[in-house]
Formats: structure tokens, C-alpha cells, sequence
């Protein structure tokens, strides 16, 4: 196997077992990807595969028009996003999604979510929500193409009732970015349960 391509399947594979093992995505949903510097090739997880159970073998390749190589199984049926975002976005080699509990929930009603913490602003900056409710159809890819001119230097959004989008410079920072976004969001969450605790509390007294 050409070796770049050995590299960038080793990455996702890392990726993908840091946040399953550390629950940012259970059972088989979510799904990752990377892009093979220098050429039009795509690597992502399969559809049906948990995060735990990705290996080189069971990975999937596509081209920029989602044309699967060689061989083996079908592609997360969220490659239709992935594949918006890479085509829009030359500098970004890699993108994760998860269906992080804390983001969803966090983003129910919100239309953008600004980190308070001081890492959070500087490494992620304001998330937007995407209120599309499609699953990797048209409607959605869409909501993320309009999302992505609005947003050039867009590195992280969540999409309403379902979950976090991260994109970077590899597979490895975009994992890293999930976790950071599902961080933000409970700071976020337990910030707001302190401000109505304490002002429940003072009208009691
Ligand atoms: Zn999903």
C-alpha cells in the first residue's frame, strides 16, 4: 500500500479509537475521514462500523465526486457532507462528526454558541448551528455550503438534533476539535444551571 496513503489510514484509525474509547461517539454512529495530501482521494469510515471496529482493511476510499475505489465496503452514507465541505474547502484534510449528547442537547435552541473559555474562543471561536433537519441529503449539504461561504475560516459547527462537525488540517485536530466543542458546550450548559441557581436562590431568600 503507498505509504502516504498507510499514514493517513493510521490517522483516522488513531482518531476513532481516542473517542470511542473515551465515549465521544458510542455504538456505530458518527463517521471521519481524511484526505490523502496531493491527490483527489478521500478515505472514510464505513457505513455500519463503530468507531472501536474501523481498521485499514474495512476503511473506504473515494475520489472528490464520491466514486468509491477499488474494492470492499459502502462509505458512510454522511459522505455526501464530507465531500461538500472538502470540495469547498481546499486547506482542510480532515473532517469529524460524532453525536455528542452535551452539543445536541446544547444546541437545541441556540443559533451559535461562543465559547467563554479562553481556549475555547481561540481555538474553535463562535460555532454555528446549522437548523437543518435532512440527514446528509441536499437540504443539508446546502445548509453546510452556505454555512461554509458566510463562515471562510469555519472550523467547527453543530447541526440541530444531531451532532458535531469538525474540520482541520488533519483527522487527528479534528478530533481533538470534537472534544473541544464538546466541552464548550457543557461549560456552556453548567454556566447557564449556575446563573438560574443563583438567581432561584436569591428569590427564595
Ligand atoms: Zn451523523
Amino acid at each position: 500500500m503507498n505509504s502516504e496513503i498507510q499514514k493517513v489510514k493510521e490517522e483516522i484509525l488513531a482518531a476513532a479509537k481516542r473517542a470511542y474509547q473515551i465515549g465521544l461517539q458510542t455504538g456505530n454512529g458518527g463517521n471521519l475521514s481524511a484526505r490523502v495530501p496531493g491527490t483527489d482521494k478521500i478515505i472514510i469510515k464505513a457505513s455500519g462500523y463503530s468507531f472501536g471496529e474501523c481498521t485499514t482493511e474495512n476503511l473506504v476510499t473515494v475520489n472528490l465526486k464520491g466514486e468509491v475505489l477499488g474494492e470492499g465496503n459502502k462509505p458512510s452514507r454522511e459522505i455526501r457532507t464530507h465531500l461538500a465541505i472538502y470540495n469547498h474547502r481546499e486547506d482542510i484534510y480532515g473532517i469529524f462528526h460524532c453525536h455528542s449528547p452535551w452539543a445536541i442537547a446544547c444546541a437545541e435552541e441556540a443559533t451559535e454558541i461562543r465559547p467563554i473559555t479562553v481556549h475555547g474562543k481561540a481555538k474553535i471561536g463562535s460555532i454555528p448551528v446549522l437548523r437543518v433537519l435532512g440527514h446528509a441529503d441536499e437540504a443539508v449539504e446546502k445548509g453546510v455550503l452556505e454555512m461554509l461561504r458566510a463562515n471562510p475560516a469555519l472550523s467547527a459547527f453543530i447541526q440541530t438534533r444531531h451532532g458535531i462537525f469538525t474540520l482541520a488540517k488533519t483527522i487527528t485536530l479534528a478530533e481533538h476539535h470534537a472534544e473541544l466543542v464538546e466541552e464548550i458546550v457543557q461549560i456552556e450548559l453548567l454556566a447557564a444551571l449556575r446563573q438560574f441557581l443563583t438567581r432561584n436562590l436569591k428569590e427564595e431568600c
